[in-house]
């Protein structure tokens, strides 16, 4: 037997699953069928209030839309933050539809030179990741006769601390090492393009507070440094996020009012070069993800080599994350439960299989559950980012995952 992560704080305790305060049942009736993906609006509105709540004034939220960009999800979303950040000429399409340019910024190593086009014309915020592709933007502005708006992602010299994914402190493919920034900003700024400022992402989903109020601090003495080098001031810095969400047995949420509460004090003691400059938060996963729930139906129930496998419709072509095969390292079990009888005592050891011909596509091992049978829906939590469209939908044919944005006020 496996521990499994911690159920989100607003689906334990529950009977039956609901989200957003209605029947799973009703929602996969709305929704369609299973496999299906269940977000909660609320919880996701709620998320953004408490972050603002706890992040000082001037500090703006942007949302990184590669977490989820389901159509809806989005369009609730985009009132509720600052900004939208996204990584793909199709994700800035998407983002346009919702926000306008001047609240967008469009980060991301390898931009076509279409990508860039779309995001000059629009009014975006490029954000350079090296210095042939702010030469690429600068030749396309001058060709499109727009001053192109550019900010540099800073390679910052230190990394998150506890960090699922790091992207700092070593050599990467994000961002431009931050010996070579003032250079490029002097550069920038002689040219005549709009300079925006940095962007300096250090790593994402870390639950080390301590981690992330360092690296905060860092990002601000980097900027500081760095403006003081170009001899120029940063209209924005984009402190990156990391924000983690706990997914796994012992793992403890984000205290994100001592974040914030730290984040005040570092911010009042900013260089004077980052006096007039605009800061802002960039969060996918936390905003979103505890929101999610991916309900799967029960197919069968099998025992062999005296395991018990429950065999579900859904897999890893939905949530990869969950079968350990999304930017883990130790494949460890995501919270689940059986949505009829979540309250029910668990005395059936299974792993649950999605339908997939690949042994990679176990969603729980060796879990502890209520008696599952035939018919049973199985329900995996921390579903809301990175499901959908981080996984492998075309893989064996199967159609894709249903989602449902639960708007009810709950
Ligand atoms: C993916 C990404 C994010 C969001 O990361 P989360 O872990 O979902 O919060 C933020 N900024 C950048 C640059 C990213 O690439």
């Amino acid at each position: 037997m496996k521990p499994i992560g911690p159920i989100p704080a607003g689906f334990a305790g529950q009977s039956r699953l609901t989200v957003g305060g209605v029947d799973f049942a009703e929602l996969l009736a709305r929704a369609g069928d299973t496999p299906a993906f269940l977000y909660d609006g609320a919880a996701i509105a709620a998320r953004v209030a408490r972050l603002r709540a706890a992040l000082p004034g001037m500090v703006g939220v942007h949302y990184a839309i590669k977490a989820n960009p389901h159509r809806e999800v989005l369009a609730m979303m985009a009132p509720l933050v600052d900004g939208l950040d996204v990584a793909s000429g199709g994700e800035l399409t998407m983002a346009l539809n919702e926000k306008p340019a001047a609240a967008i910024s469009f980060a991301g190593p390898g931009k076509r030179d279409d990508e860039l086009t779309a995001a000059i014309t629009a009014g975006a915020t490029l954000h350079v990741e090296s210095e042939g592709e702010a030469d690429r933007a600068l030749a396309i502005g001058d060709r499109l006769g727009i001053r192109p708006r550019i900010a540099v992602r800073v390679n910052p010299d230190f990394e998150l601390r506890g960090s699922g994914m790091r992207m700092g402190g070593r050599a990467s493919p994000f961002g431009i090492d931050a010996e070579r920034v003032p250079a490029l900003v002097r550069r920038l700024v002689a040219v005549g393009a709009d300079w925006h400022g940095f962007h300096i992402f250090a790593g994402s989903q870390t639950l080390d507070v301590a981690a992330i109020i360092e690296a905060q601090a860092a990002t601000l003495t980097l900027a500081g440094q760095l403006a003081e080098a170009a001899g120029a001031v940063p209209a924005f810095v984009n402190l990156g996020g990391g924000f983690g969400i706990p997914y796994f047995a012992g793992d403890r949420p984000v205290d994100v009012e001592v974040v914030g509460a730290a984040l005040g004090e570092r911010l009042a003691a900013r260089g004077a070069v980052l006096r007039e400059t605009g800061f802002a938060v960039e969060l996918g996963r936390w905003l979103v993800g505890e929101a999610g729930v991916y309900c799967t139906r029960v197919l069968d129930v099998k025992v062999s080599g005296g395991e018990t496998f429950v065999v579900v419709d859904g897999g890893l072509h939905h949530q990869l994350a969950a079968s350990g095969n999304f930017g883990t390292v130790v494949r460890r079990n995501y919270p689940v439960a059986v949505a009829e009888r979540m309250d029910e005592e668990a005395t059936m050891t299974a792993s649950v299989v999605g339908c997939l011909c690949t042994p990679l596509d176990r969603l729980a091992d060796r879990v502890v559950l209520p008696q599952v049978v035939v018919g049973d829906t199985i329900a995996l939590f921390q579903a809301g980012a990175y499901g959908a469209t981080a996984s492998p939908a075309a893989f064996l044919g199967h159609p894709a995952a249903r989602e449902l944005l639960v708007r009810e006020a709950s």
